[in-house]
C-alpha cells in the first residue's frame, strides 16, 4: 500500500506523462505513481503512422521524456502493468495480479483502442497475423516489418490513420488500396473540399482509393492469414497485408465499472474532474462539454490530451486553470502538412483562401457568419491566425476571407459573435 497522499495515474501516454510532470511542478507534495500497461516509457504516437512507419524515426526518438526526468521529479513509473479495477469507496486500485494501491487522488489517462473490424471471415480473438490495427509502437513495428517494395497493402478506412498509413506505404514502394465505406474520405472530420483534395493527392501518388466501398468479408488461407478482401461491390482484392483504421473506442470501462459517469467517454469538467471528486481524467478516454460548440465532445488529439492534463494538474494542486482550449489537430501525408482548428460539423459555408491545385490553401468553415473551424494545408502562418479567429468565433465577410490580396491578420480585430 502507498501512503494516502499518493497520486496514482493510470495510463502512461501523452496525458499521463504530462499530468505526472505537471502536478510535481505545481507542488504536489506526496508520492506520484504512473502506471502503464505498455512496456515502454510514454512516447509520441503521431509518428507511428508517419516517420516511424517510413523507417526514419527510431523507438528511442519517440520517447517523450527520458527515465531521469521522472526520477528527478520523484515520479515512480511502473510499466507493463494493467490496472484491473478501482474501488472509489476504499480509494484503492487493484492491479492485474492482485496487488492493491491506495490513493488520495486518482487520474485516469487510459486513452483508447482501435475499433475492430467485424466482418465475415474474421473470428474474435483469432486475428490473422497479417491483419493489423495501429495504436501502439508494437502495432507500428509489425506493420513496418510487413511493408516492402511491391507489398500489396489494403487499408480499410479512409480516416487520418488510414490515409497516413497509405502515404507512408507508398513511400516504401507498396501497392496500396484504400477502401472507405463512406462516399468520401475524412467524412467524419472535415468538409467536401478537403476530402476531394486528399482523394486526388492519394490517387496522384498511385493509391487505388475507393470510396463508397465497404468490406464484405475477408478470405483467409490455410495458415489463417488474410489472402483477399472481398468488397461490397463484388471486387476481390488480393492482399499481403491489411491495415484496419476504422476509428477508436475510448478506454472507459475501468471508470464505468467504478460507477463514474460515462457517456461515450469518461465525463469530465474543465478541470478534468469526473463524477467522483477524487478522480480526474484526461485525454482520449474523456468527453467534456465544449462552450464554443455548445455540446459534449470527445477529442482524439495530442493537444487536447496535454491541455486536459495540465488543467487537471492545476486543479489537483489547488491552482485551478480550467481548460477551454479550442480543439486542434495535425496530419502529415506526403509533402503536405494539414493543420485543423475547431470542429467543422454543422458548418453552413466553406470559404477557400488559396488554391488547392497549388497545394497551399486554407478552408474556413462558417456558421451564422462566424468562423467555427479551419483546415490549413501547407499554410502554417495562416493557421496561427485561423486559431485566433476560431477561438474568438469571429464574424467575417466571406468574400474578404477568401481575398488573398488582403492580409488575414487584418481580421484579428473582429466583432466577436454574441
Ligand atoms: C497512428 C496514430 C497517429 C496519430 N497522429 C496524430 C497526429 O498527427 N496529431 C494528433 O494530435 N494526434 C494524433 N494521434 C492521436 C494521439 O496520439 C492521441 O490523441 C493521444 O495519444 C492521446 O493521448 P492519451 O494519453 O489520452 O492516450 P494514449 O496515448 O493512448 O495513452 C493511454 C495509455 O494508457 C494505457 N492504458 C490503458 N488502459 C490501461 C490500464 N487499465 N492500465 C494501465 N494502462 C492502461 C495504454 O496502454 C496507453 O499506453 C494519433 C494516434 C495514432 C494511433
Amino acid at each position: 500500500m502507498q501512503s494516502t497522499d499518493t497520486l496514482l495515474i493510470v495510463g502512461a501516454g501523452s496525458a499521463g506523462s504530462e499530468l505526472a510532470i505537471g502536478v510535481r511542478q505545481l507542488g504536489w507534495p506526496g508520492p506520484i505513481v504512473l502506471l502503464g500497461e505498455e512496456p515502454c516509457l510514454p512516447y509520441h504516437r503521431p509518428p507511428l503512422s508517419k516517420a516511424f512507419l517510413q523507417g526514419t524515426a527510431t523507438p528511442e526518438s519517440l520517447t517523450m521524456r527520458p527515465q531521469e526526468t521522472y526520477e528527478k521529479s520523484h515520479i515512480e513509473v511502473r510499466l507493463g502493468i494493467r490496472t484491473a479495477s478501482i474501488d472509489p469507496t476504499a480509494k484503492t486500485v487493484t492491479l492485474q495480479g492482485g496487488s492493491t494501491l491506495a490513493y488520495a487522488k486518482l487520474a485516469l489517462c487510459t486513452g483508447g483502442r482501435p475499433r475492430q473490424l467485424a466482418v465475415e471471415g474474421l473470428v474474435a480473438d483469432a486475428t490473422p497475423a497479417n491483419l493489423h490495427v495501429l495504436r501502439t509502437q508494437a502495432d507500428a513495428k509489425a506493420i513496418r516489418e510487413a511493408l516492402a517494395e511491391g507489398t500489396r497493402l489494403v487499408v480499410i478506412g479512409g480516416g487520418y490513420v488510414g490515409l497516413e498509413v497509405a502515404a507512408s506505404a507508398r513511400k516504401l514502394g507498396a501497392h496500396v488500396t484504400v477502401l472507405e465505406a463512406q462516399p468520401r474520405v475524412l467524412a467524419r472530420v472535415t468538409g467536401e473540399a478537403l476530402s476531394a483534395f486528399y482523394t486526388e493527392v492519394h490517387r496522384d501518388a498511385g493509391v487505388d482509393l475507393r470510396v463508397g466501398v465497404a468490406v464484405q468479408r475477408v478470405e483467409c488461407d490455410q495458415c489463417g492469414r488474410v489472402r483477399a478482401v472481398i468488397c461490397s461491390d463484388g471486387q476481390r482484392l488480393e492482399a499481403d497485408c491489411v491495415v484496419v483504421g476504422v476509428g477508436m473506442l475510448p478506454n472507459a470501462e475501468l471508470a464505468a465499472a467504478a460507477g463514474l459517469a460515462v457517456d461515450g467517454g469518461i465525463v469530465v469538467d474543465a478541470l478534468g474532474v469526473t463524477s467522483d471528486p477524487d478522480i480526474v481524467a484526461a485525454g482520449d478516454c474523456t468527453v467534456h462539454d465544449h462552450a464554443l460548440y455548445g455540446r459534449r465532445v470527445r477529442l482524439e488529439s495530442v493537444p487536447n490530451a496535454l491541455e486536459q492534463a495540465r488543467a487537471a494538474a492545476s486543479g489537483l494542486c489547488g491552482k485551478p486553470k480550467p481548460n477551454h482550449a479550442v480543439p486542434w489537430f495535425w496530419s502529415d501525408q506526403y509533402d503536405l502538412k494539414l493543420q485543423m482548428v475547431g470542429l467543422s460539423a454543422g458548418f453552413e459555408q466553406c470559404v477557400l483562401r488559396g488554391k488547392p491545385q497549388e497545394r497551399s490553401f486554407i478552408a474556413f468553415y462558417l456558421r451564422d457568419g462566424c468562423v467555427i473551424a479551419a483546415d490549413a494545408v501547407n499554410r502554417p502562418a495562416d493557421f496561427m491566425v485561423a486559431k485566433r479567429l476560431v477561438a474568438a468565433a469571429s464574424r467575417i465577410d466571406a468574400a474578404q476571407l477568401a481575398d488573398a490580396s488582403l492580409a488575414l491578420k487584418q481580421h484579428l480585430a473582429p466583432l466577436a459573435c454574441a
